[in-house]
């Protein structure tokens, strides 16, 4: 399986050489943009295409709303903040998602607790988060939802979209309407995927993208704040530009704000690279169900969409028998000039975050030790 599998990469990808497991790929308008911002001196935080790249994103993802900021990992980080999460309030998220998810939860002041996935989307499990609330969660007479065994507040649930799988969202936001804790999704990885014919990361309060260098577009580095809410995406907007009145002149600010905002050449890469998103979007369907066709004849377990949703196929995902099938795959792949890589390690197993709580984690533990990523640059 091994060699097979390497010789199909090889084979898709047309190439001796390394083969990445995600390289950023500028087909458009990139270098005029570029050039553009440096002729007009505006490259920095005043500019026309950090307006125009979040029109695009609103149009695109058919949000409301869409505030553009440095990194996926600021606009959670404020997303939560604006969600309500204070310091000391408990985030109900996933333990199998990348670092930055934790790593935003806790900079809004909150304290990680983790709920298990589900085998087919990878996202967080309805049926385990509907558990976990009846154990543990209760309504105080403030109306808000605290932790039975910690005593905390739950102000947030951060269900993410892996790999570009939607995960049962709408299930997921039914849940926690019941117990009034609203739902922040990180969509950092899902740009172009759609759970019942709407875009991920539109579903819960706040939704949040990430454009760094190795996601489906890419803007250098960048995220992006949407959402339905006209009043939080003004908070968003003015929390993250420093928290400036609006002055010609003078210099007002009315709270602590941040430097969060996305510059204006990182904007125009965004541009350019959402003029051809369909294009990108299609190729990268084409390489999945290439694997797709592969996997089936020989054998392998391929993950594809689940019923009702539509998948960007950002990282295309096997998931092999066993831990030692996998670790034999993963030497064989990367010594042969072919990169592929293991899932994250649990989140509840880094240090930082071995003391949060858990519900039961099975899912999440199997997966930690079958799920393989294959190279899924575009094609050309
Ligand atoms: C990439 C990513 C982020 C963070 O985005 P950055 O732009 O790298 O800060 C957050 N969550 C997930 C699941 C990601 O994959």
């Amino acid at each position: 399986m091994n060699n097979i599998l390497t010789q199909f990469i090889r084979k898709i990808y047309n190439s001796k050489e390394f083969i990445p497991l995600h390289a950023p790929k500028f087909l458009g308008n990139e270098k005029k943009y570029l050039n553009e911002c440096i002729d007009t001196t505006f490259v920095s935080y005043v500019g026309a295409f950090v307006t125009k790249f979040e029109e695009m994103t609103r149009d695109f993802t058919g949000s409301a709303y869409a505030v553009a900021t440095s990194s996926g990992t600021t606009a959670l980080q404020i997303a939560l903040q604006i969600a309500g999460v204070r310091q000391g309030d408990e985030v109900i998220t996933q333990p199998l998602t990348f670092v930055a998810t934790c790593n935003a939860i806790v900079h809004s002041g909150g304290t990680p607790v983790f709920v298990d996935v589900e085998l087919d989307t990878l996202g967080m499990s309805p049926e385990k988060l509907s558990d976990f609330l009846n154990e543990f969660a209760i309504i105080k007479d403030d109306g808000q939802c605290y932790n039975k065994a910690s005593g905390k507040r739950i102000s947030a649930c951060v269900p993410v979209h892996i790999f570009g799988f939607p995960a049962r969202i709408d299930q997921i936001v039914e849940i926690c309407n019941k117990y009034n804790i609203p739902v922040v999704e990180d969509a950092a990885e899902s740009l172009g995927s759609f759970y019942k014919d709407k875009h991920t990361g539109t579903f819960g309060k706040l939704g949040i993208l990430s454009y760094n260098g190795n996601k489906t577009i890419t803007t250098g580095g960048g995220g992006m704040i949407i959402t339905d809410d006209e009043t939080l995406a003004a908070r968003a907007k003015h929390i993250t530009t420093t928290a400036k009145k609006p002055h010609p002149y003078e210099f007002v600010h009315d709270e602590i704000g941040y430097n969060f905002r996305m510059p204006n050449i990182n904007a125009a890469v965004g541009v350019a690279q959402m003029e051809y998103i369909d294009r990108i979007l299609e190729n990268k369907r084409q390489t999945a169900m290439l694997y797709k066709e592969f996997c089936e004849e020989n054998g392998i377990k391929f993950l594809t969409e689940p019923k009702g949703a539509f998948s960007n196929y950002w990282l295309n995902t096997i998931v092999l028998r066993n831990l030692d099938e996998r670790n034999e795959f993963l030497k064989f792949t990367n010594e042969n000039g072919v990169m592929t890589r293991p899932i994250w390690r649990l989140m509840n197993k880094l240090p930082m975050f071995e003391q949060c709580q858990s519900g039961n984690l099975d899912n999440s533990l199997w997966l930690e030790e079958r799920v393989v990523n294959l190279p899924s640059s575009y094609r050309i």
